[in-house]
C-alpha cells in the first residue's frame, strides 16, 4: 500500500531548498535520477522502489533565515578560558575560538567567553528517504526515515557530495526554523519509525540532535545517525544513550588519506567505533572505495582484520562506489571489480555481512546467511522485496541475525 506524505510546511516560502541532499558514499538519487535510473532495463527492478514514492521532496520550505535568534543555544561541551576565549571539547579538533569568532565547522561561536550553536532547529533540508539509501541493511530494512541537516562540518573531505550545504556556514544556504517537537511530529506524520540525522555532519548540530532524539523517543520513533565519527568520547558517550543506530562513514584505513584528504585524523575515528560497538548501539560501517587513493589490497585487509578483532564479525561493512565529486572530479568511478576485490578480502578475513554499495542490481547488495547462506534479505538498489527473518533468526537454519528487523 502507498504511503501518504503529509508535506504540509512549517514556514510559507515559494521557493525550495537549492541544495540536492545525497548520503556520504551513496549515489546520486534525486528524482532526476530516479527516472533515469528506472528508465534503464537493467535497473527495471527499482521502478516500484520505496525511492520513487516521495525521495528528494521537501518537507520544510527553506528560506533566509529572517530571525537568527531562533536558532540559537549556548553549546554543550566546552571550556571556558582566560581572556573570554573557549576551547571547544566536541570534537577532536579541539579549536580554541577568541571571542566573536567561529570554530573550524562555522556553526559554532562564541560570544563574550560563552560559547553556542548556531544551527539548533535550522535545517537547510528534508526528506523522506529509504533508510537503505543511509544505509542501514540491518535496521529496519523496507522502512522511510524522516531526513533532516543543517548546514556545516567538522572535515572538509575532498570527495564530499553534500558540498554545498557541509563546507558552507548558515547564513549562506536557506533555512527553515524546525523545532525537536516538530520534527518528531511530522515524522511520526509521515510515517517514518525513524529521524536520521544525515546528509551534512550531525556531530557539528549535536544539541539539536539531541532534542530530537528526546522529542521523537516521547513519540516512539527512533533516531539514527550518519556521521563521520569525528568526535570526542564524552559526546559520544552521551549520544550513545540517546540514539538508536549510528552509521559511520570510515574514509579509508590510512592516516595519510586522512591528513590529505579528510583534513582529520583516522585514529578518534577508530575509537569512536570501538566506544559504539561497546555501548550496545546499532552499528554499521560504510567504505568509499575512491580509484588509487584508498583501494589497495593491503588496506582492505587492514580494514577487516580491524574490523573483526575490535568490533566482532558481525558488524556491517558497506564498500560503497565512489561517483567523481568536490575536488575529486578527476577521479573516475570505482570498478566494480574494486568493490568485489575489497569484499572478496573482507570475506576471507571472516567478516559475515560485507555488502556493495552504488551498484544497483549487483548481489551484494543482499544478506546471505552466514549459516546457510541463503538470501535473507533481497535487495535491489533501495528497494527490499524479501526478508526472511523471524524473531531476529533466519527463517531457514535459525541462526541469529543481528540488527533490529521490527519497530
Ligand atoms: S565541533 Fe566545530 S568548533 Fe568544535 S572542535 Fe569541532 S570543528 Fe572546532
Amino acid at each position: 500500500m502507498a504511503m501518504k506524505y503529509d508535506l504540509r510546511l512549517l514556514e510559507a516560502s515559494s521557493r525550495t531548498p537549492r541544495v540536492r541532499p545525497q548520503e556520504t558514499g551513496s549515489l546520486a538519487f534525486n528524482r532526476r535520477a530516479f527516472l533515469k535510473a528506472a528508465s534503464l532495463p537493467c535497473l527495471a527492478a527499482c521502478a516500484g522502489a520505496v525511492i520513487g514514492r516521495q525521495d528528494a521532496v521537501p518537507i520544510f520550505a527553506a528560506s533566509l533565515a529572517e530571525d537568527e535568534s531562533q536558532f540559537i543555544r549556548e553549546a554543550k561541551f566546552y571550556d571556558k578560558q582566560p581572556y573570554r576565549k573557549i576551547k571547544c571539547k566536541l570534537c577532536p579538533r579541539e579549536c580554541v575560538i577568541d571571542d566573536r569568532e567561529r570554530g573550524y565547522c562555522g556553526v559554532r561561536e562564541n560570544r563574550g567567553g560563552t560559547y553556542y550553536t548556531l544551527v539548533h532547529s535550522r535545517v537547510v533540508t528534508s526528506h523522506v528517504d529509504p533508510i537503505e539509501k543511509k544505509p542501514f541493511f540491518h535496521f529496519l530494512p523496507g522502512t522511510v526515515a524522516f531526513s533532516i541537516a543543517t548546514a556545516g562540518c567538522n572535515v572538509n573531505c575532498k570527495m564530499c557530495q553534500n558540498w554545498d550545504i557541509s563546507q558552507v556556514r548558515p547564513e549562506q544556504v536557506r533555512s527553515s526554523y524546525a523545532p525537536p517537537q516538530r520534527v518528531a511530529e511530522l515524522a511520526q506524520q509521515n510515517q517514518c519509525p525513524t529521524i536520521a540525522y544525515t546528509y551534512s555532519e550531525p556531530v557539528i548540530f549535536y544539541e539539536y540532535l539531541a532534542d530530537c532524539a528526546e522529542a521523537s523517543h516521547g513519540l516512539g520513533v527512533k533516531s539514527v545517525v550518519v556521521t563521520g565519527g569525528y568526535i570526542q568520547q564524552e559526546p559520544l558517550q552521551k549520544l550513545c544513550r540517546q540514539v538508536d543506530a549510528i552509521k559511520v562513514d570510515l574514509k579509508a584505513y590510512s592516516e595519510k588519506f586522512y591528513k590529505e584528504v579528510v583534513n582529520a585524523e583516522m585514529k578518534p575515528v577508530l575509537d569512536a567505533l570501538v566506544t559504539i560497538r561497546k555501548h550496545g548501539v546499532w552499528n554499521e560501517i560504510v567504505y568509499l572505495v575512491i580509484p588509487t587513493l584508498n583501494d589497495s589490497d593491503a588496506e582492505f585487509k587492514g580494514l577487516a582484520k580491524w574490523v573483526k578483532s575490535e568490533l566482532g564479525p558481525d558488524v556491517p561493512l558497506h564498500f560503497s562506489r565512489f561517483h567523481p565529486e568536490y575536488l575529486l572530479k578527476n577521479l573516475p568511478p570505482t570498478p566494480v571489480e574494486t568493490l568485489e576485490r575489497a569484499k572478496a578480502i573482507a570475506d576471507a578475513e571472516g567478516l559475515h555481512y560485507v555488502y556493495i554499495g552504488n551498484v544497483p542490481g549487483h548481489p551484494a547488495e543482499n544478506t546471505y546467511c552466514p549459516k546457510c547462506r541463503k538470501i535473507i534479505v533481497e535487495r535491489t538498489g533501495y528497494t527490499v522485496s524479501t526478508v526472511h527473518i523471524h524473531n531476529n533468526k533466519c527463517q531457514y537454519c535459525q541462526q541469529a541475525i543481528p540488527g533490529v528487523w521490527r519497530a
